[in-house]
């Protein structure tokens, strides 16, 4: 810091503390015009050693304020109040705005360019001089050098010596701006650190959220809707989807999407994918760069990334996400972690999900026709028939079985015999409704259950099965099967009131009926019992 070395203090002021200026400041003890007396009487010389102490004492606090108003560590000023002459600076202020002491002293405030110009400096040594008390919380004020410096400007206006005065402190609070521009910094970072959070903790509730949900789903369809809506609003406003591995171990499904524009192709192969052939993460950051996979329906302009879902080493599927431009690296890390999690969390139930559903394939399905078992239609029929009852939906339950099925196995051998079973579980499938039953009941014998069909109807399809089964020509080992035939028993449900053991046992008895009759036919049961009477 420059110092400033001052001229001693001559002036006087009738107030000890009060500031007083080195030149233009006239001593209140000379202007008041009192006359000094002479006659050195006793009284005289007790006037006399009192007032030398009043002197001695004023002398004493003009050193003391001297001695303040250079050592301050603020900016002070003394202005004339009616000529905006500059009666004294400090060192501190000189130093601050890096004027020397004289350079200052005796000008006019509007000379020098603490203010913007020479209007501004009258305009504000007019407003000194109109109020009384002025503060500037933060006035920039220029120094010599053309630079600013932010003040806090207080002045006071005052009667000094016989003349008015305006004494302006200064005080620099660049240091308080400066802490208030890293307060509002820091407070920025923790703004934006806070609302991170918050996103983070929203996003991790509605993983929880969707990972509960898909705990309670039952089937795959339902665990895809599930996903598909937690991914919309996870990832609000970019696209992504998920494509399952066909058992067939060749291709992926795409079983659902989100976003405004989807990109994944509905079927595609296990080698359009890279995540997928390399068993490991495939991230796009510039599709103009980066090597591109090929499972798109347009190809896509923006960055991506594709996780593999691998469960205990097996493939499951695929976890595709678009990925936004700009973000900083924090955010980057941020998304893709919140995909990871997000595809953690899927696989793992749609691993749990696949594998309940083929226990319950396996529970419900006959393994060598691939149709339900005898289980499944004990389970589902009584349920089934009710419902039917209820909406007076006609149902026909047939009972099917092969004839001289016997011969088949002796003549070609068991595996010939099996693969007739294989196909007559196709020939099923082929001809019924996905609404209808079709199951193996046991060995050659198989019970179908046709929903919303008359009688009639009834009678009418299975008339085509019969004979599309006559004219089944099957081969096994280069050896052409002989003819296979059918008999068919059928009881109508909701007109004879039966229940679901009735009716078995009902078509059971048709089917009976239709082997006496000679085979090869189908046997209704109500025309059976309209018969007897
Ligand atoms: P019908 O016309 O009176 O029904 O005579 P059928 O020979 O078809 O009837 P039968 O009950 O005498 O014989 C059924 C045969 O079906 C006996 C059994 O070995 C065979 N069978 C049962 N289950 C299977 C199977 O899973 N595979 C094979 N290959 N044969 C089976
Ligand atoms: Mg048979
Ligand atoms: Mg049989």
């Amino acid at each position: 810091m420059k110092t400033q070395t001052s001229t001693p203090v001559k002036t006087k002021n009738k107030l000890p503390g009060r500031p007083i200026s080195k030149t233009p400041l006239v001593s209140p003890l000379k202007s008041n015009g009192q006359k000094q007396k002479t006659d050195m009487d006793e009284n005289d010389q007790t006037d006399m050693s009192e007032r030398d102490k009043t002197k001695g004492s004023l002398k004493e606090s003009e050193i003391r304020y001297r001695r303040l108003f250079e050592s301050a560590k603020d900016g002070i000023l003394i202005l004339n109040a009616t000529t905006g002459q500059i009666n004294d600076v400090n060192p501190f202020l000189t130093d601050l705005l890096g004027y020397s002491h004289d350079e200052l002293m005796g000008k006019k405030l509007w000379e020098i360019g603490f203010f913007k110009d020479e209007e501004a400096n009258r305009a504000a040594f007019k407003e000194l001089q109109e109020k009384k008390y002025i503060r500037y919380e933060e006035l920039p004020l220029e120094t010599k050098q053309g630079g600013h410096v932010e003040v806090e400007f207080v002045s006071n206006v005052y009667q000094a010596n016989g003349s008015k005065v305006i004494q302006c402190n200064i005080r620099d609070i660049s240091g308080r701006k400066q802490d208030k521009i890293h307060l509002e910094k820091i407070n920025e970072e923790l703004s934006v650190l806070v609302e991170t959070l918050q996103t983070r903790d929203r996003d991790m509730k509605m993983i929880h959220q969707m990972n509960d949900l898909l705990q309670a789903c039952k089937t795959l369809e339902e665990a895809f809707k599930v996903i598909g809506m937690a991914c919309k609003d996870l990832f609000s406003g970019y696209s992504g989807g998920m494509a399952v591995l066909h058992d067939s171990g060749q291709f992926l499904e795409t079983l659902t999407s989100w976003g405004p524009t989807p990109l994944l192709e509905d079927v595609f192969a296990l080698e359009d994918c890279w995540a997928m052939r390399r068993g490991q993460e495939h991230e796009v950051t510039d599709p103009e760069v980066n090597m591109l996979c090929n499972h798109f329906t347009s190809p896509p302009k923006e960055g991506y990334l594709c996780l593999p879902m691998v469960v205990q080493a097996e493939m499951l599927g695929l976890f595709h996400l678009e990925t936004p431009t700009g973000m900083s690296d924090d955010q980057a890390v941020n998304w893709k972690q919140k995909a990871v999690t997000v595809s953690e969390g899927v696989k793992i139930s749609l691993s749990n999900l696949k594998l309940r559903e083929i226990m319950h394939r396996q529970a419900n399905h006959d393994t060598l026709t691939g149709l339900f078992n005898r289980r499944y239609l004990e389970d589902t029929l009584p349920r089934e028939l009710n419902q039917a009852h209820r909406k007076n939906d006609p149902t026909s339950i047939a009972m099917l079985d092969i004839d001289h099925f016997k011969k088949f196995n002796d003549t070609y051998g068991h595996e010939a015999g099996d693969l007739i079973l294989r196909e007559m579980g196709h020939l099923f499938q082929e001809s019924l409704r996905k609404s209808d039953i079709a199951c193996r009941y046991g060995g050659e014998e198989f019970v179908i259950v046709l929903f919303d069909s008359t009688q009639k109807e009834s009678l009418k399809r299975f008339e085509t099965i019969r004979e599309r089964i006559n004219s089944l020509q099957l081969r096994y080992r280069d050896q052409l099967l002989g003819r296979m035939t059918v008999s068919i028993g059928i009881a109508e449900a909701i007109d004879n009131n039966m229940t679901s053991e009735e009716l078995v046992a009902a078509a059971d008895k048709a089917l009976y009926a239709a082997k006496s009759a000679g085979r090869d036919c189908i046997i209704v049961f109500s025309e059976l019992e309209q018969d007897k009477k």
